[in-house]
């Protein structure tokens, strides 16, 4: 069912939404339309606790609020390089944003964007800042009009650990059209695995009067690995494939999540040119996420739907959804099996209308969308941003208005296109960004060589 009305319409809209969250530039009603507005949260940021403030403008929006939140970013950015690396073919470089056009596919012209402003939250000694934001969350208004200072929360080893995974892995990718920035990327990536690896593990919780999206992990060993593994992808140095060995000894899940990376620790080792420096830890890798992926095809198999999710569904499950859809669509590349194949295809339908309430959870597709998602550009705007994947259900009913309306529905039934359930019907980058990876693995240019 991907190609609803015009699978490279659908596709190129998808992409196009990391532009229109785009931060701290005026977005010129040529290539935003309705979502044009002036440069947003262009001042300096105060650093939380003092009174000494940072420029950091740049990066996206992470979801409907205006928060700009580096875990999540790192996700986001990891899964549009592994989506374009898979299907380059698929990524052109005339989507209408204003890089159009300068013979580097527009996808990396955005996720550029993003690691750019990353750059910029690493502190000197490479730590990173958590997230920046206000204190809290604003009106409906576009974005210009929040106009409250900007502080930047505490760093954090989980934030720190997947932006140091996700700029290695551009190290890699942007190498044949930038070299000096793919180097900076790579410098960078060192600094702050340098932190890293003299630092206790710092998780992040929100300060006092702080109350916006916190992001909070408990656990940083999955970004540690996704960092060394990524560093040894791009670099081949012994020392980070020592430290991911030793990482992964603790039975880290092989997930896609902002708080479980390993998955791209994964991808990254069996992608990398350097894999055949130590076959039986590639072969390892290989056979773990083989076996994920058969686990993961029992449950869609045995769904009516193809759904390997578990019920209840937890918040944001479309990405859940897509996370596993990532996962077995690499093992089909790894293995290619027509079952793999199938369950991946089928869990996309789902996304995109077969599923009970038969809505295509991508705004502006298929016969019936979300109409008013929990996105403040959007109800600014007073119509649905296009392309945006919504979270979709969720069985604990975690805001009022889902509470009010949902009590007592089955699980792929919880969801409500309300702008006020903000636990079903907002978006995310990072749940963009998954259903971005998961199509292009649905038409990989070539399949993965085996690992050893
Ligand atoms: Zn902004």
């Amino acid at each position: 069912m991907i190609p609803s009305e015009n699978p490279s319409s659908l596709l190129q809209e998808i992409v196009r939404m990391f532009y229109l969250q785009r931060c701290g530039e005026a977005l010129q009603p040529e290539y935003a339309g309705d979502f044009a507005h002036p440069a947003c949260h262009t001042a300096p940021s105060r650093i939380y606790g003092t009174e000494s403030r940072i420029s950091v403008p740049g990066g996206w929006h992470d979801a409907g609020d205006y928060g700009r939140y580096t875990a999540p970013a790192a996700k986001a950015v990891s899964d549009l390089l592994l989506a374009y690396e898979a299907a380059p073919s698929l990524f052109p470089d005339e989507t209408g944003i204003p890089e159009s056009g300068n013979g580097i596919p527009d996808v990396l012209d955005e996720a550029r964007w993003e690691i750019e402003w990353m750059l910029r939250m690493m502190r000197p000694d490479g730590a990173v800042y958590h997230k920046v934001t206000c204190a809290h969350f604003c009106g409906m208004i576009p974005p210009h009009l929040e106009q409250e200072e900007t502080i930047l929360s505490p760093v954090s080893t989980t934030a720190t650990g997947s932006v140091c995974g996700a700029l290695a892995l551009a190290s890699r990718i942007y190498q044949d059209y930038d070299s000096a920035f793919a180097q900076s990327c790579r410098k960078a990536a060192r600094l702050a695995y340098s932190f890293l690896s003299s630092s206790p593990p710092l998780p992040f919780h929100n300060p006092p009067g702080i109350e916006t999206g916190e992001y909070d992990d408990a656990c940083d060993t999955d970004e540690r690995f996704f960092a060394a593994a990524s560093l040894f992808a791009a670099t081949g140095e012994s020392m980070f494939l020592a430290d991911a060995k030793e990482l992964l000894r603790k039975a880290l899940p092989i997930s896609f999540g902002w708080e479980d990376m390993a998955g791209y620790g994964y991808i990254a080792c069996l992608r990398s040119p350097f894999a055949a420096q130590d076959g039986a830890f590639a072969l390892a890798l290989r056979e773990a996420l083989l076996a994920e992926a058969d686990r993961l095809v029992v449950r869609s198999d045995g769904n009516s739907y193809g759904v390997s999710l578990n019920e209840p569904f937890p918040w944001g499950s479309n990405m859940y959804l897509l996370n596993h859809t990532i996962l077995i669509g690499e093992a089909n590349r790894l293995r290619p099996s027509e079952r793999y194949a199938n369950a991946v295809q089928r869990q996309l339908n789902y996304i995109f209308g077969n599923n009970p309430l038969s809505i295509c959870y991508v705004t502006g597709f298929g016969n019936q969308s979300p109409q008013h998602p929990h996105h403040r550009p959007s109800a600014a705007a007073g119509k649905p941003m296009p392309g945006m994947l919504v979270g979709g259900p969720d069985s604990y009913l975690h805001d009022p208005r889902a509470k009010e309306l949902l009590l007592g529905k089955p699980a792929m039934q919880c969801y409500l296109d309300d702008v006020e359930s903000y636990s079903t019907n907002e978006v995310a980058i990072y749940w963009n960004s998954a259903l971005v990876y998961a199509i292009a693995l649905t038409r990989p240019d070539q399949q993965l060589s085996p690992a050893t």
